[in-house]
């Protein structure tokens, strides 16, 4: 089984998700937003080991945990999209424009994910990247058996903005339309922010996903 923690990490409100398979004692972080201390702590308590960082996309919020993470040990893999890279460097520039400041450095990414993308798992659970362009070029929401993690594409009874650099809104809702309108009403999401929902839910109440 699968247990999830939720860290809600910075001025932003991150979810941050670690996710522990009790079988393995694999850990993954996805959206380590901050708080890398703390979320490893926990990982330590648990006697499990930090496998790799998932990112759903290179928003500052999302991924301002990792330099801490890398600087402690620069050997656990962050995995991101190849579109979103151009954020990696971009922590400090984003705060800036939200009216905060930082000095982080720049996130080292090991390895660019996409659909074709199939060697990632937790203990015996295979992850799916899913690609959501329209939040940012490079959105993309992993899911594990009957969990989404939908970063700040799918919200509940919401969707993420398209205002920023590279957003459309456009084809966010053909994203969430095609993909993830369409994987089975069971299935559990978690948001980049905010509360839990559920694909029925979802189908029934988010004004987006209505025909
Ligand atoms: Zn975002």
């Amino acid at each position: 089984m699968i247990k999830i923690q939720l860290f809600i990490e910075n001025p932003i409100q991150t979810n941050t998700w670690v996710l522990i398979d009790d079988e393995s004692n694999e850990a993954v972080i996805i959206d380590l937003g901050g708080g890398y201390d703390k979320i490893k702590e926990y990982i330590d308590a648990h006697c499990a080991e930090l496998k790799f960082v998932l990112c759903t996309h290179g928003h500052f919020d999302h991924i301002m945990g990792i330099p801490d993470m890398q600087m402690d040990n620069p050997d656990i893999p962050v995995y991101l999209s190849k579109k979103d890279e151009n954020m990696t460097d971009k922590i400090n520039e984003m705060l800036k424009q939200f009216g905060m400041s930082g000095n982080y450095a720049s996130v080292k990414v090991a390895e660019f994910i996409d659909e074709n993308t199939k060697h990632l798992s937790i203990g015996n659970n295979k992850i799916e990247v899913i690609e959501t362009p329209g939040h940012t070029q490079g959105g993309l929401c992993f899911k594990i058996n009957n969990l989404l993690f939908s970063g700040d594409s799918l919200f509940r009874r919401e969707i993420g903005r398209c205002d920023l650099e590279g957003g459309s809104y456009k084809e966010l809702i053909h994203s969430l339309k095609t993909k993830i309108a369409t994987l089975p009403d069971d299935t559990f999401v978690y948001p980049g922010h905010g509360p839990v929902t559920n694909i029925k839910d979802e189908k029934e109440f988010n004004y987006y996903l209505q025909d």
